[in-house]
């Protein structure tokens, strides 16, 4: 069974049946046999029906933005603008997918001699929580309009939103078994992964989850895409603005109550605008609106899970046993965990080594430019960097010292559809969204004509 349960008032929601294992075998074949005739649709085909995702997503919006604020406590103002984002990277699909996906010609001393690219079969999708339909939705659009099939096993306090997905694509026209919601405990996995007809899987969570997931994938030869968590660094310069950018900064950590893997987790501030910086920090920290997440004006939630605060409060407090300092906030209460800040944080500190999944920000002061890049890829993470300054040319320079998936000079890191999406090192491989994206899950077939 699972129950899933409101974060903000601590009421259940609703109870889930799990599938059996019959249940999920009949899950499997069924999408199989969808794919069979899926694969033989055009793009046009396709696009026309993720057209029609995208409408529905509009048209439905409050009612999935709610569910989802329910579910995980998100305030319901970013709920609002997930949904629009699902239906946006549906429509950049739409338009995009026939060039994507055309066959590329390479003059050869054949007649003729192309790339095709086919599509593989049922792709199984383990997803969070954290944003429960863009993390779906930026796998689903590219990779059914590639002409594969899917299967959702979604984090276990969001499944009334991958039922909703599951029913969104059945109303929007997808033939039965295209994509599909499967109820299991992460421990039944390998049943699926394992099966001849799934050719591939992807998975967004945690380093944890992302190890055994792709142990999984190796011992069965599976194609496999990893988006696993973040510790991005978030560099002031000297001559940052921070007038124009502090609203960013802040937002870059505290919006969805710090619950996201491109966050800005550790800012790396130089000592000559060190008090400037802390002093703007905090006061637009203070201005955040807490409050409950259904209210239009409420800008910070709960968090979603008791336990996760509790693992959240145990890295402060271990960063705190090694002199890290609590200059702002910690008020917590319940699932309500209160912007905060911490100074003084070093490498050794859980603040500094681990991923803190929540609105905490971890402030660290360094002399010069020098030792903030040093200090900034010094992470086993690498998903990306964000550098506030100034100097566009000296910031350019920066690009190759970068070992990260992503490098924004004056923004906070972000996920557009138009650009890949993804990490290095421990923050996992291959990409998602742009061109990238459509091409992770596509057999790339030479074919060769004398
Ligand atoms: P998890 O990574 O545990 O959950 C994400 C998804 O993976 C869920 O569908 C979950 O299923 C599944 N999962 C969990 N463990 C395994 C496993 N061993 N094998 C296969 N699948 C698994 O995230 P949590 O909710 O526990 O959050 C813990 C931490 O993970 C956070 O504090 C954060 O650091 C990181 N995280 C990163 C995210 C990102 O966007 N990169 C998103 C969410 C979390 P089930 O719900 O059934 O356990």
């Amino acid at each position: 069974m699972i129950t899933t349960n409101n974060p903000f008032n601590n009421k259940d929601i609703e109870t889930y049946k799990l599938h059996t294992e019959s249940e999920v075998q009949e899950i499997i074949d069924k999408g199989a046999n969808a794919f069979k005739d899926w694969k033989m649709k055009t793009i046009g085909d396709r696009t026309d029906m993720l057209n029609k995702v995208s409408q529905l997503l509009l048209e439905r919006k409050q009612e999935y933005a709610e569910l989802m604020t329910k579910e995980m406590g998100k305030p319901i103002s970013q709920s609002i603008a997930e949904i629009e984002k699902c239906s946006a990277v549906c429509d950049f699909y739409v338009k995009n997918a026939a060039y994507f996906l055309a066959d590329e010609l390479i003059k050869t001393d054949a007649k003729e001699s192309f790339i095709s690219y086919d599509p593989s079969g049922t792709i199984l999708a383990i997803m969070p929580w954290n944003y429960p339909f863009w993390q779906v939705m930026r796998f689903a659009a590219p990779t059914l309009t590639a002409g594969n099939t899917a299967i959702l096993k979604h984090a276990s306090n969001t499944t009334g939103c991958a039922l909703a997905m599951e029913r969104l694509f059945i109303d929007a026209g997808y033939p039965e078994g295209c994509f599909q919601t499967v109820l299991i405990g992460h421990e039944d996995i390998e049943t699926i992964i394992a099966h001849e007809s799934v050719a591939g899987v992807t998975l967004t969570g945690s380093e944890k989850a992302g190890r055994s997931i792709a142990a999984l994938a190796g011992k069965h030869l599976k194609k496999s895409v990893m988006e696993l968590g973040g510790n991005n660094a978030c560099i002031i310069l000297e001559d940052a603005k921070l007038e124009k950018h502090i609203d960013t900064i802040v937002m870059a950590r505290m919006q969805n109550a710090g619950q996201s893997c491109i966050a800005a987790k550790r800012f790396i501030v130089v000592d000559a605008i060190y008090d400037e910086f802390i002093e703007a920090f905090k006061k637009r920290v203070a201005e955040i609106k807490k409050g409950d997440p259904m209210e239009m004006d409420t800008e910070i939630g709960v968090m979603a899970r008791k336990d996760l605060v509790e693992g959240l409060e145990k890295q402060v407090e271990d960063s705190i046993k090694k002199s890290a300092k609590v200059t702002y906030g910690y008020n917590n209460d319940g699932n309500y965990f209160e912007p905060t800040i911490l100074e003084d944080v070093k490498p050794g500190m859980p603040a500094f080594d681990e991923e803190l999944f929540g609105p905490v920000a971890a402030i660290i002061r360094v002399a010069d430019k020098q030792e903030a890049i040093e200090t900034a890829t010094h992470s086993k993470f690498g998903l990306g960097t964000m550098i506030f300054t100034k100097d566009l040319e000296a910031a350019r320079k920066l690009i190759s010292d970068i070992p990260d998936g992503a490098f924004f000079i004056n923004d906070m890191v972000k996920s557009d559809p138009q650009l890949p999406f993804g990490g290095t090192k421990a923050s996992g491989y291959g990409r998602e969204l742009s061109q990238e994206g459509i091409l992770e899950f596509v057999n790339k077939k030479t074919v060769y004509i004398k």
